[in-house]
């Protein structure tokens, strides 16, 4: 039987790659023991690429490190046909009509490991398809930001049909507690976005033999930079006779960051049919926004940009820039029962690896360039035509970059 919160007096699984990787960076060693997401972004990562652990040496590893304590393990379950439809950074391997390869090579093989009845004692946290089902309502045709490769994904349905098989099989598994992905609040807290995307949540997952039973909650913010709170202003305030939300910065957004998203994302949900009890998990590994630059109050009350740009905690140049954020710091570390509805702070996306290549460089993984991850590009619809904000020299996404490590620890907050 599923508890409510699997985060709930559990431990959580440090994984032993990204945590030697950390220790050997300078001062890594403040952060090493943290729980990161098992990322299972290939085919080939099911049993380890190269000499790299396979899902079964992190779930024997998770019993290893459990003891007598309940212990959950957190997996993203990421390598959909035509991924990433409306970037180039995270392109997998899958071409856009392969649908039963990721059933019978992807999906059956991690559902047959996971429900080995030795690993029956692990609390496994699954989080479901980053980025895709939002995708599907604000990157398509009718949009201005919309891409090609979007709209072959929502004609073709192969985005709900691996979703809904992912929560069918998964969810077949008691003790395997699904998180799918709700984008975070820079990209659907605006009206058009936030209910279409929450009744394409709910369509997916009571379609093709998904149930909503199968959904224990919900993940934001996975491996972005929207700021947890932002406490120099509120969506409500309004400065020299104007809203809050009719500064450049909010444009109109109805949240201001991660915790008001999830929460009012959380009770949409249910008000369509989710459980009662669903839960949200925010991923706080690199929205901390620590460091010199961090405001120490709110800005002034001159107009309202002014006081928005003066107060927020959030410096990206554009609320739409996600590739390797110039300026970021680590986040809340990964914590239990943070908050109102929300079953924990975790970080999903293992601080130190990158976005996305600031160049092109050749790779075997299907990964593109995309130059939202080049700091000299200046932007498209998706951003608003801004500057990208990315840092330089990054590799591959999902490749180690020390440079930005480092940055996120100079940037955390709550300091280190
Ligand atoms: C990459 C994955 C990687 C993940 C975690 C994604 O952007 O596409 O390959 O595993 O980030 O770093």
């Amino acid at each position: 039987d599923r508890v409510d919160n699997p985060y709930a007096g559990a431990k959580v699984y440090v994984n032993p790659e990204w945590s030697a990787k950390a220790k050997a960076e300078p001062g890594g060693s403040r952060i090493a023991n943290q729980p990161t997401g098992v990322w299972l972004d290939r085919i080939a990562a099911i049993n380890g690429v190269g000499d790299g652990m396979g899902l079964r040496d992190h779930l024997d590893a998770a019993l290893a490190q459990k003891g007598s304590s309940e212990q959950v393990v957190q997996l993203v379950v990421y390598n959909l046909p035509g991924r990433d439809c409306a970037a180039l950074a995270s392109n997998g391997e899958l071409g856009p009509t392969e649908i039963d390869k990721y059933k019978t090579d992807y999906i059956n093989p991690i559902a047959a490991i996971l429900a080995e009845p030795k690993y029956a004692g692990l609390r496994i946290v699954t989080t479901i398809e980053i980025d895709s089902l939002p995708n599907l309502i604000t990157n398509v045709s009718g949009r201005p930001t919309a891409t090609p490769n979007c709209d072959v994904m929502k004609a073709n349905g192969n985005y709900q049909k691996g979703v809904a098989y992912a929560l069918d099989k998964l969810g077949d598994i008691g003790n395997v507690y699904n998180y799918i992905d709700a984008g975070h609040h820079g990209w659907l807290g605006w009206d058009d976005n936030f209910g279409a995307s929450a009744e394409m949540f709910k369509t997916t997952a009571s379609g093709n033999g998904a149930k909503l039973s199968d959904v224990h909650g919900f993940i934001v913010n996975t491996a972005n930079y929207s700021a947890l709170k932002e406490n120099n202003f509120a969506i409500g305030d309004s400065v020299a006779g104007k809203s809050v939300r009719e500064s450049k910065w909010v444009d109109w957004n109805r949240y201001t960051d991660e915790l008001s998203y999830a929460q009012a994302m959380r009770t949409k949900l249910v008000s369509l049919g989710f459980d009662q009890n669903l839960g949200m998990l925010i991923d706080t590994s690199r929205n901390g926004w620590g460091g010199a630059a961090r405001p120490a109050g709110p800005g002034a009350t001159t107009d309202v940009d002014t006081y928005v740009n003066g107060g927020r905690y959030d410096r990206r140049i554009h609320l739409g820039n996600w590739c390797n954020q110039s300026g970021a710091g680590l986040g809340e570390r990964p914590q239990a029962n943070p908050a109102t509805g929300i079953d924990a702070y975790v970080w999903m996306k293992p601080p130190g690896e990158s976005d996305g290549s600031s160049k092109a460089i050749d790779n075997d993984e299907g990964k593109g360039f995309d130059r939202m991850c080049d700091p000299t590009y200046t932007g498209n619809p998706r951003n608003n035509n801004n500057m990208s904000g990315a840092l330089p020299d990054a590799p591959v996404s999902g490749h180690w970059f020390s440079a930005q490590f480092q940055e996120l620890m100079k940037n955390a907050y709550p300091a280190l």
